[in-house]
């Protein structure tokens, strides 16, 4: 790029930021550049319905309209991958079809010539058997070859179908799984228990006030406290407790073979370990303080669906919240 045309962008970044007062962060900076340089047309044509719709274009909006991007372009590379995996099965159907073909041919053939044998004519079939053998094995090596070549590549999709299904599932910030794979969990867990008389306890958790952090530390170091909640969440969590981040900073949590009780002391416990720390802002060298969550449970057996447990326990969470913050209570007929 020439030096004139770099200086043109780099001033149509810096004069989007100043002029949509963004804070200089690394996520603010890629926006921008996505925005203003026509390496995202979706991302400046959503930022210019936004301008002309009279709205401000602030760090949280931004965050959620690359966000809607980043899933288009999962979107996108799941359809690349649909159809690659249709031309390959495409090409196994036809290379299996023509090797089952030549087997069929040559076996009509075959049985052509056998009755020709019996009937006399001996030379003249034996001739027509050779021929016919050869061309046989001419098809059948080059069937071969067109198999090998569907497996090689079926198998090569297989492995990127499964590595795609993982990431699918997965938080790319926290590496925890996502809501859908939550949502999967729990439809499982909630059949399971209710057949085999498990206690199944599920737990919505929210970090507290996390707009102010974000607001006075930045998005980067709002994200190390989301990957350092997450590790709290993991640290008590194991084969009969499952958790998740189930969107921007709320998390939830399975608790298998659990009361409310049970799981309430559990979470309590995570969350007094983590108020007592003093966080500070490992880049600016600024203190953090206390970072705290707060928290809903719920026995989800309690309620006629997942969908309706997981509710109970949000409901719990909002009163947890309107009780001053830092605190698990626990949903309504579920103690
Ligand atoms: P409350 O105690 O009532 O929950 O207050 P709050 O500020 O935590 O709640 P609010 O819902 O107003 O703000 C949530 C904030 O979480 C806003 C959003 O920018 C931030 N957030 C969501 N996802 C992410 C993320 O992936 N990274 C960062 N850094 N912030 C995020
Ligand atoms: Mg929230
Ligand atoms: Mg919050």
């Amino acid at each position: 790029m020439a030096g004139e045309s770099r200086r043109e962008l780099l001033t149509a970044i810096s004069e989007f930021m100043m002029l949509h007062q963004l804070a200089v962060s690394p996520e603010n900076l890629s926006a921008a550049y996505n925005a203003v340089s026509g390496a995202s047309p979706s991302l400046t044509r959503r930022v210019a319905a936004r301008i002309a719709e009279g709205e401000p274009v602030t760090q949280g909006w931004l965050q959620e309209a690359s966000g809607i991007l980043d899933t288009e372009a999962e979107d996108e590379a799941s359809r690349r991958l649909s159809t690659e995996l249709d031309r390959s099965l495409n090409l196994f159907e036809r290379s299996t079809s023509a090797a089952r073909s030549a087997t069929s041919e040559y076996g009509d053939q075959l049985d052509r010539q056998v009755s020709r044998l019996s009937s006399g004519g001996v030379g003249e079939t034996v001739r027509e058997l050779a021929v016919l053998a050869q061309q046989m094995a001419e098809r059948a090596r080059i069937a071969e070859g067109e198999l090998r070549a569907s497996e090689r590549e079926a198998k090569a999709l297989r492995r990127r179908l499964n590595r795609a299904r993982r990431e699918a599932e997965r938080d790319h910030l926290t590496g925890l799984p996502n809501r859908r794979a939550f949502e999967t969990e729990m439809a499982r867990q909630y059949a399971e228990a209710s057949e085999q008389g498990h206690k199944l306890s599920v737990a919505f958790c929210d970090i507290d006030r996390f707009k102010l952090i974000n607001d006075r530390h930045g998005h980067a170091a709002g994200d190390r406290i989301l990957k350092l909640i997450a590790q709290t969440f993991t640290a008590i969590s194991d084969n009969n407790c499952h958790v998740a981040r189930h969107g921007g900073e709320e998390f939830v949590l399975l608790f298998r073979g659990q009361s409310v009780r049970e799981a309430m002391s559990r979470l309590d416990a995570a969350r007094e370990d983590l108020a007592a720390r003093r966080l500070v802002n490992r880049e600016t060298e600024n203190p953090v303080g206390q970072v705290t969550f707060s928290a809903g449970v719920a026995d989800a057996l309690a309620f006629p669906t997942p969908k309706e447990a997981l509710r109970a326990a949000d409901l719990a969470l909002l009163r947890a919240k309107d009780e001053g913050r830092n605190k698990v209570v626990a949903a309504d007929c579920s103690v």
